[in-house]
């Protein structure tokens, strides 16, 4: 039973998120989505609503759960039996920012390998960060985030389309 974990903020999931989510799925028996959990940083949807609306998008794959965590990835990763991280690269700029955390887990001594996934091309333009601030201003978000979860976004970045 092979598990990779795709850990991450999710604050909100995203189109390109989610294609890395069912892109991950086909390589492995199974996904693990790991919502990081950061209290000092509460970002924009509630961490509960962040795994539920992952939930809710990946329904029809089988092969995926959805969990929330807090702490070191590497030791969460290991109880949950996942000896493969799945990051994903839109840019130079998250090479740069992701290499660092690969060499950083895997020198923590539990036989970690981090995977990096390349976005597809039509995806590489969006962030969270992007879909929030989009939202909060009433812009259309429904080429970046997955249509069943709109509303609950609207809502949640506090203002109406
Ligand atoms: P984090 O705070 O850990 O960076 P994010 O939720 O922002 O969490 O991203 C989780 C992972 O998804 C990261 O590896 C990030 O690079 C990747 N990612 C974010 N947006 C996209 C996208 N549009 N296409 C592919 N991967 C993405």
């Amino acid at each position: 039973m092979r598990t990779a974990i795709f850990p991450g903020s999710f604050d909100p999931i995203t189109n390109g998120h989610l294609d890395i989510i069912r892109r991950a799925s086909l390589l492995f028996d199974r996904l693990l989505v790991a919502v990081l959990v950061h209290p000092s940083k509460p970002g924009c949807l509630p961490f509960a609503d962040r795994a539920d609306m992952i939930r809710r998008v990946t329904a029809d794959l089988p092969n995926v759960t959805v969990e929330q965590f807090t702490g070191l990835l590497a030791d969460y990763a290991t109880s949950q039996g996942a000896r493969v991280i799945i990051r994903g690269l839109r840019s130079a700029a998250d090479f740069a920012y992701e290499a660092p955390m690969a060499w950083l887990n895997g020198g923590l001594g539990k036989g970690l390998e981090t995977l990096f996934m390349l976005t597809s091309p039509q995806y590489a333009f969006i962030s969270s960060s992007g879909v929030r601030e989009i939202a909060a201003l009433g812009g259309d978000i429904s080429r970046l985030a997955p249509q069943a979860l709109e509303n609950q976004i609207y809502a949640a970045c506090n203002r109406t389309e």
